[in-house]
């Protein structure tokens, strides 16, 4: 079969490029996903109890890029959520990421926001250069911040303590002399009124031919086409030439609990505490309402899905390995958290797929 276009993975990249492609070059595009559905990591559904669930972890859109936003906002409706997470420290449950409040809480004071920046400055450490996660915490917060809030959560989530991981891990979070506990602070933010998956199929139309339970290569030799787009492993698509990439993967433990709540903040982060680092309830993020509650406890695993592309030099050095191979080809484009081995947000990614789009797509 003919198809100019072919794109591997119905994630937000692959559906990104399908939906600019069919809509502005008018073209048929052939989509191949290895799994059951479409959304990718984004996917949700209703469970058994008829709670709407995201499969593969919370997901809350928020970003800066107004272009992104609005491109989304062609396909969905919003409910104008700002995400707020707890975390259990010490037996208290106290804002997350770190601000005046929590800084209040933690040591049961009532610091203006001057005084917290100031005793926060006098806990730092003087560090020249700031190399790696560890060091962004401690030059700005200190140590006893660091080992209560980011030690332990990072060892768990990444089998790696903070000094181990580049910086960009930790910058996610940041810390803030003021009152404002939300965890973004992005001009845009929001859940997909009707859900992600909802969201993604208002994406597709009749130029867009959806082959699910596939993986590309049982096919791909069947198929003529001029351009591949591809959004999964990069190291799969090389037979892994230069080894298995790593990547962090997580068992989630959902249960459906009979009561209307369980927890105060969609998000709980437990650092210190159990072998699970957060415990979502998914209403919380939604909206939804019910009698019954659905949480999900995300137990970090070396086994499974490829979820998390590991920041460290040595996963990089490996990685640029195939970005050279990846170079060299001119009718694959490599897009996406998996084909980029990227650890980024889908906002990120939904930018990236449409100046991919603007920038070769049309031209090549
Ligand atoms: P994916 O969603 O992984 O899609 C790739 C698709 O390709 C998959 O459907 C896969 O099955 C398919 N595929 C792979 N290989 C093959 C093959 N050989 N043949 C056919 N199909 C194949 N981002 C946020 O902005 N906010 C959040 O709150 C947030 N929370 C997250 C929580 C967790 C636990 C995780 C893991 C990620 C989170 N993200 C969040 C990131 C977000 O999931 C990604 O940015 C986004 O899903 C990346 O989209 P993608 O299309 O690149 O990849
Ligand atoms: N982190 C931490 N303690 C926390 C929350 C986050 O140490 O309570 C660190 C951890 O290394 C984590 C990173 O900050 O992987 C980024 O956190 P984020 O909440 O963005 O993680 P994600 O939602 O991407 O899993």
């Amino acid at each position: 079969m003919n198809f100019k276009y072919i794109i591997v993975g119905a994630g937000i990249a692959g559906l990104v490029m399908a939906e600019r492609i069919s809509n502005e070059l008018n073209e048929n595009v052939l989509v191949i996903e290895k799994r059951d559905h479409i959304g990718g990591n984004c996917y949700d559904c209703y469970n058994d109890d008829k709670i709407l669930i995201h499969k593969y972890g919370p997901h809350i859109f928020h970003t800066n890029y107004k272009e992104t936003w609005d491109y989304l906002s062609k396909f969905t409706e919003w409910n104008y959520y700002q995400h707020r997470v707890l975390t259990y420290i010490d037996g208290n449950y106290i804002p997350m990421p770190i601000t005046t409040e929590t800084i209040n809480k933690l040591y049961n004071m009532n610091l203006s926001n001057d005084q917290m920046e100031k005793f926060l400055k006098d806990q730092s450490l003087d560090i020249e250069e700031i190399k790696n996660s560890e060091d962004v915490v401690l030059s700005k917060a200190g140590k006893e911040i660091y080992e209560k809030f980011f030690k332990n959560y990072t060892k768990k989530q990444w089998d790696l303590y903070p000094n181990e991981l580049d910086k960009s891990v930790i910058s996610r979070i940041p810390i803030r002399y003021n009152k404002d506990t939300r965890y973004f602070t992005d001009k845009y933010q929001g859940m997909p009124k009707c859900g992600y998956t909802k969201m993604c199929y208002n994406m597709l139309n009749s130029n867009i031919h959806v082959l699910l339970n596939t993986d590309y290569k049982d096919v791909i030799n069947d198929l003529n086409y001029e351009m591949l787009i591809y959004t999964g492993q990069v190291d799969y698509y090389f037979n892994y030439k230069y080894g298995h990439l790593k990547y962090r993967s997580l068992k989630f433990d959902f249960e459906t609990l009979d009561s209307e709540s369980c927890q105060d903040a969609a998000v709980v982060n437990y650092p210190n505490d159990y072998d699970f680092t957060r415990i979502t309830e998914f209403k919380k993020l939604t909206g939804q309402k019910s009698d019954k509650t659905t949480i999900v406890r995300e137990y970090p695993t070396w086994n499974g899905e490829p979820y998390y592309p590991i920041p460290t030099d040595e996963c990089s050095e490996q990685y640029n390995k195939y970005k050279g191979e990846c170079d060299k080809l001119k009718n694959v484009i490599f897009l996406g958290r998996l084909a980029e081995y990227k650890y980024c947000n889908m906002d990120v990614v939904v930018k990236r797929a449409l100046d991919v789009f603007k920038d070769g797509v049309s031209d090549r």
